[in-house]
């Protein structure tokens, strides 16, 4: 029988070289071994800063009196994104602060004119919303949720305003894999004050849960937070997460978050890419709101088509043809497997 993997703390804050470099590369074997060369592209709209919640750690909180408030424009989205998008590009994340009105007034309808007009996969992140705002959700045509459980230790979710209470967080995420979403959730490593048993808990969390990826992000100091002044956690700490996780679940999705350029400006992607991630995003929120749309720091580093295609092609990597969500159709995760006729059919003739 094949051993599960769990990391120990030690692996995890290990800063020796030589280690470091052979644990990514068994996870970068597992995930070449699971997926080939093929790396999911998917783009991400940012549609509302507005957020009811108050995470210590992001810049979108409600307390954060200083950050001009936008909802963006559903129809100026669905033309950039039916007309306009990257060749490249097969699904498309739908990402807000949590605001139920822009669910309501952004999200529900682009899905609606997106799942009528092509033929892109749809994830959204939207928050903790109601089990009828995320049937209407996925009625319009959105199939992956990504809904991070962002810290494992109830003390430490509480102490830092995560979102809600985890309990409801997780049972959200649970509800999800229950009505036929594909769910993907997180977490944030170096969070300030994080002990070994917090970092740890994490994993353990992640495995219990019914999803289809898992992602880890740095915590990036945020500017306008409590933690603005706080350190950062590192790059080597989130790679050593990243193999971690890949090496738990090698069929999961894991992104290279968008985090790493900030963590390591450049080459913190690559990096992502060489520690067995198969999934990049490329930014298409319209410049004259990308700005306000503030997780960590005003100055972003943002993925442009040209900067991921050339991050995957340094990697000897390749982008996709299949969409996540057709990827997602075809295995069986979350314990379901319904795909409607017409979808499947279309997923059967694309070869990625
Ligand atoms: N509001 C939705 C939700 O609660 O799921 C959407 C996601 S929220 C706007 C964006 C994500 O950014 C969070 O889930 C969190 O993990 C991450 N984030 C925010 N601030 C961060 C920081 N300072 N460092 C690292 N990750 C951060």
């Amino acid at each position: 029988m094949t051993e599960i993997f769990m990391p120990t703390a030690e692996v995890l804050r290990s800063r020796n070289e030589a280690a470091e470099r052979e644990f990514h590369e068994r996870a970068s074997q597992a995930a070449r071994s699971r997926f080939g060369k093929k790396v999911f592209v998917r783009a991400v709209v940012e549609i509302s800063n507005y957020c009811r919640q108050n995470c210590h750690y992001c810049g979108m909180r409600r307390s954060n009196r200083g950050l001009s408030r936008f909802r963006a424009h559903h129809e100026q989205l669905a033309e950039l994104l039916i007309h306009h998008r990257p060749a490249s590009v097969t699904d498309v994340n739908i990402q807000a602060g949590e605001d139920p009105v822009a669910v309501r007034e952004v999200a529900l309808p682009l899905i609606r004119a997106l799942s009528r007009e092509t033929n892109l996969g749809i994830s959204v992140c939207l928050g903790s919303l109601s089990p009828a705002l995320y049937a209407e959700l996925k009625q319009a045509g959105a199939s992956l949720n990504i809904l991070k459980f962002e810290i494992a230790d109830p003390s430490r979710y509480a102490e830092m305003e995560a979102p809600g209470k985890l309990e409801q967080r997780l049972e959200n995420i649970r509800h999800l894999a229950a009505t036929g979403w594909y769910v993907s959730s997180g977490f944030i490593a170096g969070l300030p004050g994080e002990t070994d048993q917090d970092l740890l808990a994490n994993f353990a969390l992640a495995r219990e849960l019914p999803l289809g990826g898992c992602s880890v992000s740095p915590f990036i100091p945020g500017e306008e937070t409590p933690l603005a002044t706080a350190e950062g956690g590192d790059m080597t700490l989130t790679l050593n997460c990243m193999a971690a996780l890949r090496l738990i679940r090698p069929d999961w999705v894991i992104p290279s978050v968008s985090a790493l350029n900030l963590a390591e400006p450049g080459s913190g992607y690559r990096r992502g890419l060489r520690t067995g991630a198969n999934l990049v995003t490329i930014n298409l929120t319209p410049s004259e709101i990308r700005g306000d749309y503030l997780l960590y720091k005003r100055d972003r580093f943002i993925m442009t088509e040209e900067r991921i295609l050339t991050a995957i092609a340094a990697e000897g990597l390749t982008p996709s043809i299949q969409s996540l969500s057709d990827f997602y159709r075809s295995k069986k995760v979350n314990g379901s497997h319904a795909a409607p006729a017409k979808r499947r059919a279309k997923a059967a003739l694309q070869i990625s």
